[in-house]
């Protein structure tokens, strides 16, 4: 802007650099970005870190193999983290493929939403199959296919680190495998069952963790697998 000075100057001084408004501040040069969420506006790259799961369950003629490709956010800052991006499942079995492909379909986008996706775990994992469910190798029971892969994402989230694993004491497995081999000496008779090789054959089914490895000493029911208690 001009100013004519149509006065006669009597006096100046020099513009001390406080005297300037702060709006005409610049931004400090160190400003801290904001990390990066998870947000279905964020490109694929072209490279993705994958993990492929392999699942054989009864129900399917053939093994599925499941991959989940996980993205790295922020990377070498701070503020790093893995998220899952897609889901992938392959296998020669046609007789899942339309809803199988339907279902990679919704989680990959809500992976790609972005916020906490560890519910779908959750929700997965309470899908019951009409037609009654099946045992894994080990005798983990899988209420469905859809169940299975649930357990998958569970998998993958908890080695990820979005999910916190609980893992078991070595003093808690200790015990266990003590109780254990004390119960399989006190059975006279013991057979082999394919189903649930990893447990003894009639060990019962575990209300917390859904396997087949619940056994009966001193009145009190113990299960093999994950520790859960019951005496009396
Ligand atoms: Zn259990």
């Amino acid at each position: 802007m001009t100013v004519k000075i149509t006065n006669k100057i009597v006096g100046y001084r020099v513009k001390k650099a406080e005297d300037e408004t702060p709006t005409e501040k610049q931004a400090p040069v160190h400003a801290e970005t904001k990390p990066v969420e998870m947000n279905e506006n964020i490109e694929r790259p072209d490279f993705l870190l994958g993990t492929t799961y392999k699942i054989k369950p009864p129900v399917a003629e053939h093994a599925m193999y499941i991959t989940i490709n996980d993205i790295l956010l922020n990377e070498d800052t701070d503020h790093e983290s893995r998220q899952p991006y897609e889901v992938f499942i392959n296998s020669k079995s046609m007789e899942h493929f339309q809803w199988v492909i339907a279902l990679t379909r919704v989680i990959s986008a809500v992976f790609r939403k972005g916020g906490d996706v560890t519910f779908l775990v959750e929700e997965l994992r309470s899908v019951y199959d009409p037609n009654g469910g099946y045992f894994k190798k080990g005798g983990v029971f899988m209420p469905s296919l859809v169940a299975e892969i649930g357990a998958v994402i569970e998998k993958h989230l908890k080695a990820i680190g979005l999910l916190e694993s609980e893992e078991m004491s070595e003093t808690t497995k200790r015990i266990l495998a003590e109780k254990r081999a004390e119960f399989e000496a006190s059975q006279s008779s013991a057979t082999n069952d394919d189903t649930s090789a990893d447990y003894p054959p009639n060990a019962t089914m575990c209300g917390k963790c859904n396997t087949k490895a619940v056994i009966v000493m001193d009145g009190c029911a113990t299960c093999l697998a994950c520790g859960d208690s019951k005496c009396g």
